[in-house]
């Protein structure tokens, strides 16, 4: 019989490098991660720009609050966050971020720098980050309010992760969709997207509306065939509102928003019974479009979760789904049903 082989614990950067490739996966995940920080940040303009689909670089600019000087020391460390202190506040949080892992896991697979520059600043800081530390900076430098966040060579030191990734063009398709979709849903903030060098592909302006959002980016076929709709429901304590394409418009793939407290999440059994829905009333294998945003008592959803777990589930789901789907479905046949009469008469 051979011997054993003995356990020894892995080198703390072999360690931080595997935990960061674990939430920052791809380049729309991490820009997902960055666009929330924006929000939480008060931003009212988001800009996002790549090199390489994101593979090569991604620049990501705000308008927010800033990250302050004395800050730069620790933001890039693991579990440092200005949103939260105590366990509790978990359940009663309304930032999007609340761990305080996003940025230290990126530089532990990227080239990050950080600018910013708060209110009380007379000049921006920028700084950059290696491992969770800061390594250069911060110095002062000239620029705007908000925060300019630089991801260079993602994964460039996890080869088997940066080849097993997409061509450019795919990971840029990826992240087009995430931030077209936050561009939907918070219609105070104006977002853009762009290649370097190139014209944006996406631009929201700030103080916009829901249907003038979805035509930009989803196209007028969409946009003129939708019905709003809002529930309120006091026995399940939820509230939900969006825009949803009436019996005109269909699909071959079903294209559903789905944001749960502004959070940008899957729900596999709540899209599968709207689309049932829409079965009864479209052809053969064809589909909506859904923009829904749900919200619940942040009491009967777990938040704690991994930052790449997208599936979600919650108190009274199933009664829940229920709700929503049998709000949707009167909904679909009232419009359905004035369609007729006009057209009749
Ligand atoms: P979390 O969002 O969970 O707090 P992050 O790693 O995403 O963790 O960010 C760490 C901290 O860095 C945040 O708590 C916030 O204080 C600061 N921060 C990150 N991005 C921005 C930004 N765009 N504007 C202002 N502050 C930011
Ligand atoms: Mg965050």
């Amino acid at each position: 019989m051979n011997e054993p082989p003995k356990i020894k614990k892995l080198d703390e950067t072999v360690i931080n490098r595997i935990a960061a490739g674990e939430v920052i996966q791809r380049p729309a995940n991490a820009i997902k991660e960055m666009i929330e920080n924006s929000l939480d940040a008060k931003a009212t303009n988001i800009q996002v720009t790549v090199k390489n689909g994101g593979l090569k670089s991604i620049q990501i600019q705000d308008n927010g609050t800033g990250i302050r000087k004395e800050d730069f020391e620790i933001v890039c460390e693991r579990f440092t966050t200005s949103k939260l202190t105590e366990f509790e506040d978990l359940s009663k949080i309304a930032t999007y971020g609340f761990r305080g892992e996003a940025l230290a896991s990126i530089s532990h697979v990227a080239h990050l720098t950080i600018q910013s520059k708060t209110i009380n600043d007379k000049c921006a800081y920028k700084a950059s980050f290696v491992d969770g530390k800061l390594k250069q900076g911060p110095t002062a430098i000239a620029g705007n309010q908000g925060t300019l966040i630089n991801v260079e060579d993602l994964f460039y030191n996890m080869s088997v992760r940066r080849s097993a990734l997409k061509s450019g063009a795919e990971e840029y398709q990826k992240v087009s969709e995430v931030v077209g979709k936050y561009a939907i849903h918070n219609v105070a903030v104006g977002f853009g997207l762009k290649k370097f060098g190139d014209h944006n592909d996406i631009r929201t302006p700030p103080n916009s509306n829901y249907i003038d959002n979805i035509r930009t980016i989803y196209g007028n076929l969409i946009a003129r065939e939708l019905i709003n709709f809002n529930v309120d429901n006091d026995v399940y304590k939820f509230k939900a509102h969006g825009y949803m394409t009436n019996v005109n418009y269909s699909t071959k793939k079903f294209n559903f928003l789905l944001f749960i407290n502004h959070r940008l999440v899957d729900c596999h059994g709540l899209k599968k019974c709207i689309d049932q829905v829409y079965a009864t009333y479209l052809p053969k294998n064809m589909h909506p479009f859904v923009y829904l945003s749900l919200e619940i008592d942040s009491k009967n959803i777990d938040v704690n979760v991994h930052p790449t777990k997208h599936e979600v589930h919650f108190l009274n789901e199933d009664q829940i789904i229920e709700a929503l789907t049998s709000a949707i479905e009167t909904k679909l046949l009232g419009s359905n049903n004035s369609r007729m009469f006009y057209m009749q008469a």
